[in-house]
């Protein structure tokens, strides 16, 4: 395909994705507030201190096996061991007072602590038991072998999760084996969120000559409670000062950040951003992507001495969605004190060529599937317009162009962030 040449409709005083990034990280501080929650409620939380073993996991050296535990300097070099059993088990979880003498060995449950002195397992499945010995061959098991060693998983003064940590499944698992009952966490962030416009209206009326339903608030309502935030949500407002500044207020005094979406962030109107220069430092920036150009964002102070970071998004549906994992996403991340992580993604061979000019970053639906060859292969969804919601609920990923990235040749390799990976 033809290289179509840089597009000649980036302006000078288009910001890059990347600066507006930066921009917004520069300005954002944790929210300082801790608490200490129930481990069965910290998934999605953001730990506020790192989190030191205090005791040896395993606490015990333990067999990995059922079958029979012996020192492994009892195996013959080659040929069949042949060890006398002493009489019982050890059982997980119970005491076990009889000695086991060298050239012995015990039958032992996965699990069960190691008699002292013992260190090899030979799983029940290789030995031949019979008149009370136990018999197998040498090469079956080496000396250590089917026991687990205490503190193998952690040691006791070993870091076990880092403070900005999200939670996951299996921190949670992590923490209840340490035997803490709670864990301190970052508070939640709370964000405010409204739509604008007066030809918006709210689902479940009736809509209107020439007015369309409030799609937005309802995807980023979904993406906010994705990122473990709470919602505050203050609904639709009329494109009319006095609702905006009283709405703004509210935000303000209630909520951490406030993301908004349609009109406010083109600041088209005089007293949107009078309204905002009134309030903060809320810049007003066209960043060089495609969709979502329109963006502003900023502090906003009010009364009392609180404040609260505003993300104001381009009223475009599919806009409002890109723009949201793009800059809120890290933005809100960071506000809550975790550590920066990228949207995870991966490389992708294009099935079909895309038409781009090297300027701005675009971000297109696609379907990402495994090929015939077993390569993850990623096609456009079609009609790629900013207003078109259906083509994010067809896809699966977006496709992620650089600002340097010219047009893409069919089975050239392209960036795909997923939309779901494991819970
Ligand atoms: P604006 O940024 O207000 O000029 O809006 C750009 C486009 O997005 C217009 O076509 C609006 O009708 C549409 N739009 C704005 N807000 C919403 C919303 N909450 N839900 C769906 N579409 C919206
Ligand atoms: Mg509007």
């Amino acid at each position: 395909m033809a290289e179509l040449g840089p597009s000649p409709l980036v302006s000078g005083d288009e910001l890059p994705v990347a600066e507006a990034q930066a921009r917004i990280a520069g300005r954002l501080q944790p929210v300082a507030g801790i608490e200490r929650v129930a481990v069965a409620a910290a998934v999605g939380r953001v730990l506020a201190a790192d989190v030191v073993s205090p005791i040896d996991v395993p606490a015990h050296d333990n067999s990995a096996m059922d079958g029979y535990a012996f020192r492994g300097a009892d195996l013959p070099a080659e040929g069949r061991a042949r060890l006398a059993a002493v009489e019982g088990t050890v059982f997980a979880g119970a005491r076990f007072d009889t000695p086991v003498p060298p050239g012995r060995c015990v039958r032992i449950m996965t699990g069960a602590v190691m008699p002292p002195g013992l260190d090899t397992v030979v799983p029940i499945e290789l030995a031949k038991v019979d008149a009370g010995s136990v018999d197998f061959a040498a090469t079956a098991v080496r000396t250590g072998e089917n026991r687990r060693k205490r503190g193998e998983d952690l040691a006791q003064g070993q870091p076990a999760l880092a403070a900005g940590r999200v939670l996951r499944p299996a921190d949670l698992g992590l923490i209840a084996s340490l035997g803490m009952a709670e864990v301190a966490v970052r508070r939640r962030l709370k964000v405010a969120l409204f739509s604008t416009g007066d030809e918006v209206v709210a689902p479940g009326q009736p809509l209107p000559e020439g007015c369309i339903y409030d799609s937005n608030r309802f995807g980023l309502i979904g993406a906010l409670q994705r990122l473990g935030v709470e919602v505050l949500d203050l609904g639709l407002v009329r494109d009319d000062p006095a609702a905006l500044s009283a709405t703004i207020d509210r935000a303000i005094a209630e909520a951490d950040a406030v993301v908004t979406s349609g009109g406010v962030s083109m600041g088209d109107a005089d007293y949107t951003r009078d309204l905002l220069a009134a309030r903060g430092e809320v810049a007003f920036w066209k960043v060089a992507m495609r969709p979502g150009r329109p963006f502003a964002f900023g502090p906003l102070h009010g009364a009392g001495g609180k404040s609260a970071f505003l993300f104001a998004l381009p009223g475009n549906p599919v806009a409002a969605l890109v723009t949201f994992y793009v800059f809120v996403r890290d933005g809100l991340l960071k506000l809550a004190g975790a550590t920066p992580h990228p949207v995870p993604s991966l490389t992708a061979r294009s099935a079909v060529a895309i038409r781009k000019r090297p300027g701005r970053s675009e971000y297109q639906r696609g379907i990402v599937e495994r090929a015939a060859d077993g390569q993850w292969s990623v096609r456009l969804t079609g009609a790629q317009g900013a207003g078109i919601l259906r083509s994010l609920t067809v896809a699966n990923a977006l496709v992620v162009l650089g600002p340097q990235q010219g047009s893409v040749a069919e089975g050239d390799a392209v960036e795909v962030w997923l939309f779901d990976g494991l819970a």
